[in-house]
């Protein structure tokens, strides 16, 4: 982990701050937002030549690409990228792909609070970190002995719902279950999924206020799952295993969607418990988290994941989403980002943002 004292030496010789992240994920989003807040970006890209698909889009092509051959090299040229006062704005492609343990070492003023990754990368930590803020779960089976219902199992450190399967009883589990893995069993919860995107500042004073700085909440998606949300066109999912098809759970895009109304102090009441425990846990969660959520028939929330970065269902609302547009108008969450390394550079305060 880079020290807290290290990161605020590199920023005395910062001037003009350029934003920084890796060409993949939520990068558009990012670009396009630092350059809405007067930023210089730049893309880190793996390869020889910048992807192209960025001239596609020239208000969210970055000024400069930092061409690397592999996610290792960015560590070993940090300095490069600290040359040209650059801030590091992590997002899940760009912390999976160079690993978290190298992305802690990573020598570059980075947004956020890396503290995090050790409470968000550890299933049993964000288990104790959230439930121990008041978060209702899926319930968990110790054992597959104990299944007596639909259950949800997840491999350790699989992203994206990569590998997870369903099954309903202890036969069903042991048929499936790959050997030599990790894994967890949670209750399967049945409802409808809500991936809600906030953003806690630690500098704002006004707006949802909590115990420090202030809760907002930026928009709220859905993911698009192969196979598992088009399957029900071919029938019963038992009826398919005979053909070698189980569902499975890869995100492949998202579907902007709203709470219903009442729903709203509930969800707000949620994020600001997880701040809360987080400022008491490891000083703070900062910028962009989301939960990830089912909310029942009985109109209860069950949060079966939280991520502690920016999201690429926010990719949905770079002009906005129905949540941000009431708090200001074309407010992303990338610029939103940006906006906050701003408010901070004006306060003086960036160490207490960056990381
Ligand atoms: P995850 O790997 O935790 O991101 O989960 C991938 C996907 O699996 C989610 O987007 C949901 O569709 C589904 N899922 C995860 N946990 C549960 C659960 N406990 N009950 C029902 N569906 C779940």
């Amino acid at each position: 982990m880079v020290a807290r004292g290290e990161v605020s030496s590199i920023l005395e010789d910062y001037r003009d701050l350029a934003v920084v992240t890796v060409c993949s994920h939520s990068s558009l989003q990012l670009f396009h937002g630092a350059r809405q807040e007067g930023f210089r970006t730049i893309g880190i890209a793996i390869g020889k030549k910048p992807p192209k698909f960025y001239d596609a889009f020239p208000r969210a092509k970055p000024d400069e690409f930092f061409l690397v051959d592999s996610y290792e090299e960015i560590l070993d040229r940090a300095d490069e990228l600290v040359e040209k006062s650059a801030v590091a704005v992590p997002h899940g492609s760009f912390v999976e792909y160079m690993g978290a343990k190298s992305f802690l070492k990573l020598r570059l003023p980075t947004f956020g609070n890396r503290k995090v990754l050790a409470w968000e990368s550890d299933r049993e930590k964000q288990r104790e970190w959230l439930v121990g803020a008041g978060i209702d779960m899926p319930r968990r089976f110790k054992t597959p002995k104990e299944i007596d219902r639909p259950v949800f199992v997840k491999y350790y450190g699989a992203k994206g719902g990569k590998g997870a399967f369903i099954a309903k009883t202890e036969a069903e589990f042991r048929e499936a279950i790959k050997p030599g893995q990790k894994y967890t069993i949670q209750e399967y919860v049945v409802g409808t999924r809500y991936y809600i995107h906030y953003f806690f500042s630690p500098l704002v004073e006004g707006g949802y206020r909590l115990s420090r700085g202030s809760l907002e909440m930026l928009g709220i998606d859905r993911r698009d799952e192969a196979n598992i949300d088009e399957m029900y066109k071919l029938g019963a999912s038992e009826s398919l295993i005979d053909y070698g098809l189980y569902p499975t759970f890869v995100v492949t895009g998202n579907i902007p969607v709203v709470l219903r109304e009442s729903l709203l102090p509930t969800a707000f009441d949620m994020g600001e418990r997880v701040v809360e425990a987080s400022l008491d846990l490891f000083g703070g969660m900062i910028g962009p988290f989301c939960l990830e959520t089912i909310v029942t028939d009985q109109l209860k929330f069950k949060v079966f994941e939280i991520s502690t970065r920016i999201v690429a269902g926010t990719n949905l609302f770079i002009s906005g989403s129905p949540y941000s547009d009431l708090a200001e108008p074309n407010m992303s969450t990338g610029r939103r980002i940006a906006r906050e390394i701003r408010l901070a550079q004006k306060k003086g305060r960036l160490a207490d943002i960056l990381s």
